[in-house]
C-alpha cells in the first residue's frame, strides 16, 4: 500500500493537488486530504512540489533486440528493466523487426512474460516486418485470440527496401485478420505499420481504409516523422481520425532545421495548430531497434539504437520548447496509446485503474516510478532490478 500526499496530478488532465492511495496494485482512492489508518502500514510518499502522471506506455520496443542490418555483429541486445523503469516506462509493447527468423514469436512471448514477472506490464504483437507474417500458431487470428500477451500485429513494413514489398491484397488480409482476432478476444487487434522512406509512403494504408470496410482506427502507423512528405500524409490520416505514432530520439535537436525528419514536438505542435484532436498521436521509442544509416546505394554506413529514455526527452521538448501544455503532451505516452491498444486499466490516474505512476519534478525530471503499486525507482535509483542487472 502506498499513500502519496499532496501531489499535483496530471491524469493526464490536470486535477490539481490530490492524495493518491494505492493497494493491491490498483489506485483505490484519489481525493483531497486522505487519511489512512496507521495499522494498515501504507508507505507514505510526500508529493509536495512534485507532479504525478500515469506511468509511461512505450508502444514500440524491440524487446528482444532488433535489426542486424549490416551483419550479425550489428544485432542489438535485449531490453532490461534498467532501459525502461528509470525513464518512467511501466508498460511496454514488444515486437519483432527486420529479423523475424533469428528472433521469433516464441522468444518474443517468453521475453514479454519475463518483463511481466519482473514487475512491469508487457504486451506484444504477432508478426514481423514481412508478409506472410511470422506467428506462433500459424494464424494471426489464433495468436491474438489465444495468447494473452498478444494484442495486435506488427510491425508490418511498407514503403521500405527491407519490407516484403507486400501487395494490397496481402496487406489488407493481415489487417482483416488483426481486426477479427481483436474483436473475438476483446483486444485492440491493431496493426502497427512501419513506414519506410519509400515514395509510396502510406499508400497501402490509405487504400485499405478507402477500398475496404476496415476502419482507420485499425492502424497505428509508426515513424511518421521520419520524412517531411511522409508527415504530410500522416497529418491527412489523422485528419480523418487515424492515430499516428511519432518515433522519439534522445538526440533530436528541437532547434535544428532537419532536411527530412520532423522532431516530435514540432509535429505535435503542427497537429494542434491544424485543429487535429490531441487524442490522435502517440510517441514511442523504437527501443532496442537498430537504426542503420544507409548511403544512396543502400549500403549500411553506421548504426545507433533506439532507447525508451527518449520519451521524457520528447515530452520536455513539447512542454518547454513547443509550448504544448503537459496535460496534452503527456497523452502521447499515456492515455492515447492506452486507448488505441485497448489497455483499459492503463494510461490514466483514476480510481480502479492500475497503480502505474510516474512522479516527477516540475522541470520533468523523473524521481519515482511505481508499477502495479510497487516502487520500482525512488529518487532516481532502481529499487527493483532484473535478475542479471
Ligand atoms: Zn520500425
Amino acid at each position: 500500500m502506498l499513500l502519496i500526499k499532496s501531489i499535483e496530478v496530471y491524469a493526464p488532465e490536470y486535477l490539481g493537488r490530490k492524495d493518491i492511495f494505492t493497494a493491491g496494485g490498483k489506485i483505490c482512492r484519489m481525493a483531497d486530504n486522505l487519511e489512512v489508518p496507521e495499522y494498515l502500514g501504507a508507505e507514505v510518499i510526500d508529493g509536495t512540489g512534485l507532479i504525478a502522471t500515469p506511468g509511461f506506455i512505450d508502444n514500440h520496443v524491440h524487446v528482444l533486440g532488433g535489426g542486424g542490418e549490416g551483419g550479425f555483429g550489428m544485432r542489438t541486445p535485449e531490453v532490461t528493466l534498467s532501459d525502461l523503469t528509470p525513464y518512467g516506462v511501466t508498460t511496454v509493447v514488444g515486437l519483432l523487426g527486420t529479423d523475424g527468423i533469428a528472433r521469433d514469436m516464441a522468444s518474443l512471448i517468453a521475453k514479454t512474460k519475463s518483463l511481466k514477472e519482473q514487475g512491469i506490464s508487457a504486451y506484444c504483437m504477432t508478426g514481423s516486418y514481412q508478409i506472410p507474417v511470422r506467428t506462433l500458431t500459424g494464424d494471426v487470428i489464433k495468436d491474438i485470440m489465444m495468447i494473452d500477451e498478444i494484442i495486435g500485429v506488427g510491425e508490418i513494413a511498407i514503403s521500405d527496401h527491407r519490407s516484403s514489398q507486400p501487395s494490397f491484397r496481402e496487406f489488407a488480409q493481415v489487417a482483416a485478420d488483426a481486426r477479427v482476432g481483436g474483436m473475438l478476444s476483446g483486444k485492440a487487434g491493431v496493426v502497427d505499420v512501419h513506414l519506410g522512406t519509400g515514395r509510396k509512403r502510406m499508400e497501402l494504408i490509405e487504400r485499405v481504409v478507402n477500398e475496404t470496410e476496415i476502419p482507420v482506427t485499425q492502424f497505428l502507423p509508426t515513424h511518421v516523422n521520419r520524412g517531411k512528405k511522409l508527415f504530410e500524409k500522416a497529418l491527412a490520416f489523422a485528419q480523418v481520425g487515424g492515430t499516428i505514432d511519432f518515433t522519439g530520439n534522445e538526440n533530436n535537436d528541437y532547434d535544428k532545421e532537419y532536411k527530412s525528419k520532423v522532431v516530435p514536438a514540432k509535429g505535435i505542435r503542427r497537429m494542434i495548430d491544424e485543429g487535429i484532436s490531441d487524442e490522435l498521436f502517440t510517441i514511442s521509442s523504437d527501443g532496442q531497434g537498430s537504426m542503420p544509416r544507409f548511403d544512396a546505394d543502400g549500403n549500411v554506413i553506421g548504426m545507433s539504437m533506439g532507447k525508451s529514455s527518449c520519451l521524457i526527452k520528447e515530452i520536455r521538448d513539447c512542454v518547454f520548447k513547443a509550448d504544448i501544455p503537459l496535460e496534452i503532451a503527456i497523452k502521447g505516452i499515456t492515455s492515447n496509446p492506452a486507448r488505441i491498444l485497448c489497455l483499459s486499466n492503463k494510461g490514466r490516474l483514476k480510481e480502479g485503474k492500475d497503480a502505474d505512476l510516474c512522479i516527477m519534478t516540475k522541470d520533468l525530471n523523473i524521481d519515482t516510478v511505481i508499477a502495479m503499486g510497487k516502487i520500482m525507482v525512488r529518487h532516481g535509483e532502481m529499487l527493483v532490478k532484473g535478475l542479471f542487472e
